[in-house]
């Protein structure tokens, strides 16, 4: 049984991208696809972000000597193929999807509109938020958390790759380094532990919203945080 109704699970770019670290493997997509449509059978309502990261970052093109904001409308279309390639995974895998963006390509998806996402959420469509928040400067964490909030999700579930959980320094370079089970959103901030950028922290402190931070590297661990098995790091007020 699951432990939530409707969830917002984020995935960053390099979620998709396999060991390759850059672009989309189908492979990597379909395993993520076998998760998801465990969670929906069970009556799960799952609306996701994707990063871009594995494709562009506006930060990236900004250290090369473009201008910030073209960088960025640059990372937003990359959150968009992203969401392309979850939707086609996911159909094919006879999951019923929406992509909604929120920059308007209406060839390609639907526009964001909060009660429209809400109602595909309703019949049980998994639905897929793309283009970021639709303005520079922000990240698709942000997204996952603003997002969440405007859909009543109960939980962010952050998906993480080659880490499963907050640690006191980062477990590559620090041998010390002690996994977090809870944390306080505000422990996030003081602490300045990399979990979300500053202004998604913020966001989920002020608005009361959970958030559990896990590995997606281990066999459906998606399903199994739906289903309320403790893992990672819970992240609460
Ligand atoms: N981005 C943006 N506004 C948003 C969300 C994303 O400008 O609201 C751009 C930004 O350039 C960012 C890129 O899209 O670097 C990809 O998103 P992100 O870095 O959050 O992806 P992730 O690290 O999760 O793969």
């Amino acid at each position: 049984m699951s432990k939530y109704k409707r969830v917002l699970l984020k995935l960053s770019g390099e979620a998709l991208a396999g060991d390759k670290g850059f672009g989309i493997d189908p492979k990597i997509v379909n395993k993520i696809t076998k998760q998801i449509e465990k969670v929906v059978k069970q009556g799960v309502e799952v609306a996701i972000v994707v990063g871009g990261g594995n494709i562009w970052r506006g930060k990236t093109g900004e250290e090369l000597g473009m201008e910030r904001p073209t960088a960025d409308s640059m990372g937003m279309l990359a959150t968009v193929m992203n969401s392309l390639a979850l939707q086609d995974s996911l159909e094919h895998a006879g999951v019923d999807t929406r992509v909604l963006t929120s920059v308007e390509m209406k060839a390609m998806a639907e526009p964001y509109i909060r009660r429209r996402a809400i109602r595909h959420l309703e019949k049980g469509r998994v639905a897929i938020f793309a283009a970021g928040i639709g303005n520079p400067f922000f990240s698709t964490d942000t997204t996952a958390a603003l997002r969440a909030k405007e859909i009543d999700a109960e939980v962010i579930l952050m998906g993480k790759n080659g880490v499963d959980g907050v640690y006191s320094a980062d477990p590559k370079l620090d041998k010390t380094a002690t996994k977090f089970d809870n944390l306080k959103h505000m422990d996030v901030i003081s602490k300045s532990l990399a979990v979300m950028d500053s202004t998604a922290i913020t966001f989920c402190m002020d608005n009361n919203l959970p958030l559990i931070v896990f590995s997606i590297d281990e066999e459906d661990n998606i399903v199994k945080v739906i289903n309320g098995q403790p893992m990672g790091t819970k992240i609460t007020k």
